[in-house]
Formats: structure tokens, sequence, C-alpha cells
């Protein structure tokens, strides 16, 4: 029979990588909570609306990357293509905003019917924050100095941070119309994406992969010599606080970001040598999103990472990752049953004591067992044959050093365990 294998798009982490995703998320936990950020879970599908409103009709996700369905009861449901429109969803529906900024973090899959290739995946893992109840600039530049700081201390640090003011509802409109007048002559020039963005929503347009459309864009008027007197305002605010930090940063009057709900700043982080899926984490401003799903003006920020692509970026410099939690004690028992049952009854306790412990239950020879613990790492090894049991003892090696030592049985257990929990 034919073998059943992964949906196109998606991966296994296998047990020998997952120590990265781990890594990564355990990283995020530690840092993001020295900014004061909480995490919160949300469902991995919500409903069609939520997204479409909150993402934007015009964008690719919800054109076509979306994965879409009814349940059985005829209900329009999606698997969440992004997390902040979840997010947002939730703080309404729990009435999380408080006196303060409201500081979320959430790590989980996202999934976008998007052409699989190197770094883009359809099942693909965001780890993002929200925080969400201020409009000052200062609170931009501690978000882009959280993600900055969180790939420094993964051990990422040839970065770029790109930046950009996308204004607000006021001057973005004006702008749009600019650009409209600029592209209108060549607009046959761009692929059929960007003339139905030209429609759709022009600024998208900057938002498309393909080269060429991206050189017919060279000449384009720039956002940030368009918005107005109170966008330019926060940007120099931002950008002066960023200064403050000294996070180099470089303007990208491009960066609209793939989203709507974007309003004044938006930025990504670059590891430009991950070639065309570069973008290893993206963010920005939306003061309009959460009233636009039924809240009250309350503005916020956020970013989100994509971890298969920091994997790729820490691979590729040699990321040493850290190693799978080691084994403490590998039991070995040649001989009689009797052996085998003290040593079965003795790896239960220091499991119970919160000692890591293996034993072989085929009770193979003593070389094949030697072997196992080996490649399980074993820091030591109990041995128990008969001579021993007879004289009431067991050989307890060092794996690191090879010194083996005669241990009375009385003796055995408290002395692993001070030397494992000291
Ligand atoms: P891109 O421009 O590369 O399509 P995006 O603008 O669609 O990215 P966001 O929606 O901002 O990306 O998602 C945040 C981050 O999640 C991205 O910066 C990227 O690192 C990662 N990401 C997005 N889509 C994918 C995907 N299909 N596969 C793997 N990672 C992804
Ligand atoms: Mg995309």
């Amino acid at each position: 029979m034919e073998k059943i294998k992964a949906v196109r798009g998606t991966k296994d982490i296998l047990p020998h990588e997952v120590n990265k995703w781990q890594f990564l998320e355990n990283k995020a936990r530690e840092i993001f909570s020295l900014y004061g950020y909480k995490e919160i879970r949300t469902p991995i599908f919500e409903e069609i609306s939520l997204f479409v409103r909150g993402i934007g009709q015009g964008t690719d996700i919800v054109r076509k990357e979306m994965y879409v369905f009814d349940d059985r009861k005829g209900r329009k449901l999606c698997l969440r293509p992004e997390g902040t429109a979840g997010v947002m969803r939730a703080f309404l529906e729990h009435n999380l905003a408080d006196n303060s900024i409201t500081k979320l973090f959430y790590t989980g899959p996202m999934f976008r019917y998007e052409r699989p290739q190197a770094g883009r995946y359809r099942q693909h893992t965001q780890i993002g924050v929200e925080a969400i109840g201020s409009a000052e600039p200062s609170l931009d530049a501690e978000v882009i100095s959280l993600v900055y700081n969180y790939f420094i201390l993964a051990g990422l640090e040839n970065i770029q941070v790109e930046l950009n003011s996308v204004g607000c509802e006021k001057c973005r409109g004006k702008y749009k119309d600019i650009l409209k007048e600029a592209l209108a002559k060549n607009v046959t020039a761009f692929c059929p994406d960007c003339q139905e963005r030209f429609n759709l929503n022009v600024l998208r347009m900057f938002d498309c992969k393909i080269p060429e459309c991206q050189n017919f864009l060279n000449e384009a008027p720039k956002i940030t010599d368009a918005i107005c007197p109170d966008c330019q305002a926060h940007l120099a605010e931002v950008k002066a606080h960023l200064d403050l930090l000294k996070i180099n940063y470089k303007m990208n009057p491009r960066l609209v970001r793939g989203l709507d709900y974007y309003t004044r700043t938006t930025f990504e982080i670059i590891f430009s040598s991950l070639g065309s899926q570069n973008a290893i984490a993206a963010g920005g401003r939306y003061d309009k999103l959460i009233h636009e799903l039924g809240g009250d003006e309350i503005p916020g920020i956020g970013f989100a990472m994509g971890v298969e692509r920091i994997v790729l970026a820490l691979d590729s410099i040699g990321k040493k990752w850290p190693e799978m939690s080691s084994l403490e004690v590998y039991n070995i028992a040649v001989g009689s049953q009797k052996a085998y049952e003290y040593l079965f009854e003795l790896t239960n306790k220091f499991r119970q004591s919160g000692i890591s412990c293996e034993i072989d239950h085929r009770q193979r020879s003593l070389k094949s067992q030697l072997k196992t613990a080996d490649k399980l790492k074993a820091k030591r090894v109990i041995i128990l044959g008969d001579q021993e049991l007879e004289k009431g003892i067991v050989l307890l090696r060092s794996m690191n050093t090879g010194v083996q030592r005669e241990i009375k049985f009385e003796e055995l257990f408290d002395l692993v365990k001070k030397e494992v929990l000291p």
C-alpha cells in the first residue's frame, strides 16, 4: 500500500531537532517576561469574519491564503493565518484592558495556503507579542528593542531593522491617490496580481514578491514624504528613541506589510543571507484594529517572528544549540531475574526523585547495554550481575571518566542523588 505522507507545505519537527524550537520558545518566555508580557493561548480556528475584518479584504492572506472550511453545522471557520486578530478578539471578549499597557505574547502554528519553498510553509510557527493601550512612540521603540534584543540573546547578531511609517487614515488616502496617479500609465507592465492590487489597495503593490514589479516601483513617490505632520512627528520620536537605545535601523519606505490593520510604524527584522524569505520578524502599530473589531478606540503595537526562518538563520551561522537533556543514570542488569528486578525498582525510585533514568527491558548483553548507554549520553551506569548481587553491591561507572566504583546497596540511592541533585 502507498504510504501516507505529510501534507504539502507542512513538516514534522523530529526529536533530534525539536530542541531548536524549544530553545527559541524558552528564550522568548525568558525575555518577554523581563518586559512584562504574559502568555495568551487562543484557538487555532476562528470565524472567518474575524480575519476578513481584521486583516483586510484586499490582502493576499484574505484573498488567497486562508484555510477556510464549514463545520458540521455550517459555521464559516478558518485556520488562523496570523495571531494578532485572535488575540484582539480575546482581549475584547474578556475585557483585558486595564489602566496600564496590556502586554500579551503567544506562540503557535499559523496556516497559509502559499507556494511552499525554503522558509515558506503552509503551516509555520510564530512567536508574537502585542502591547495594547498606548499610542506613545516610545512604546514602538520598546517593542522594536524587544525583538532586537531577543535575536541578540538568541545568538543572531547580523540582523537589520527596517522601519517605515504607513501614516494614518487621514494622510494615507492622499498618498494612495498620489501613488495611483504615478503608477497609472504603467500599470499593465505589472504582474496580474499587482494590477488587481492597483484597484483594491494600491499600497499592497509594495508587498509583491516579484523582482520586476519591485523594479517598477523604484521611482514611485515615497510614503514618508506624504504623511501628515502628526505621523511625521510620531516617526521622528520613534527614531529618537531607537537612537537612545543605540538600535541601528534602515528606513524602508516600501515596507507596507501584508496586513491592512497597520497604522504609522511598521518594521521588519531582516537576516539577509536567507535569500528571498529573509524576513525573520515583522510588526507594526494597529491603532484602528480594535475599533474595527467592535471595541473602543484602543491603540496597540506588536510583532510576530517566524520560528522556522529563525532556525534556518541560526543553523546557517553554525549555532551550537543546547543539547537535549542528558540521561543521569542507565541501569544495566546482567544475569539473574533478581538483579533485573532490583534495578527495575531502583529505576522507578530515581524517576520519582526527579532523576532521569533508563533500564533495558530486553535484558541484552552487557556490551549492547553499554552501547545504548553511550548512545543515550548517560552520565553514569549502574551495573548489577549475579556476583555483585551476592555481595550486596553494584558497580557505578562514570561514563565521562570511565572510573568505576563498588557501592553498597544501602548507600547507592543517596550517593547518586547527592551527585545529581547537590
Ligand atoms: P512574507 O513577506 O515573507 O510573506 P509576511 O509579511 O506574510 O511575510 P507576517 O504575516 O508578518 O509575514 O508574519 C510574521 C513572520 O512569520 C514573518 O516575518 C516570517 O518570518 C514568518 N512567516 C510568515 N509566513 C510564513 C510562511 N508561510 N512560512 C514560514 N514563515 C512565515
Ligand atoms: Mg506572506
